[in-house]
């Protein structure tokens, strides 16, 4: 209790040695830093004493990563095919996947079908 330590800033660079990989800050508190990936902006909590200051090594590689992400992302049209998923995605996809097994066409098509619909009301 009542550690002394500054906190880290806003925008600082760190390093998270369990994860193994660097984060941008995006807020800190309880002994505890939330990072921001600089390449897909996801979020993660780490503690104070698992992470450093990223070298200047640390962040160009980080910066290589982002750059390869969003590149990657640029030049797939598949893009919009990965978004979330929920249990009614999953119970398509396996009644889908076990249709042809079963020798049932129709089911196949129904559940490819299915899933577009869903996809349009479910995940907009
Ligand atoms: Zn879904």
């Amino acid at each position: 209790m009542g550690g002394s330590l500054p906190g880290p800033e806003q925008g600082e660079l760190l390093f998270d040695a369990r994860r193994e990989r660097v984060g941008e800050v995006v807020g800190s508190s309880q002994g505890r830093v939330t990072l921001r990936s600089p390449a897909g902006g996801q979020r993660w909590e780490a503690y104070l004493c698992d992470v450093r200051p990223a070298t200047a090594q640390d962040a160009l590689r980080a910066r290589v990563a982002a750059a390869n992400y969003q590149s990657r992302n640029a030049t797939s049209g598949n893009a919009v095919l990965v978004r979330s998923v929920c249990e009614e995605c999953l119970d398509i996809k396996r009644r889908r996947a076990e249709a042809p097994a079963a020798g049932d066409r129709g089911v196949a098509m129904a559940m490819t079908e299915a899933m577009g619909v869903h996809l349009r009301v479910a995940h907009p």
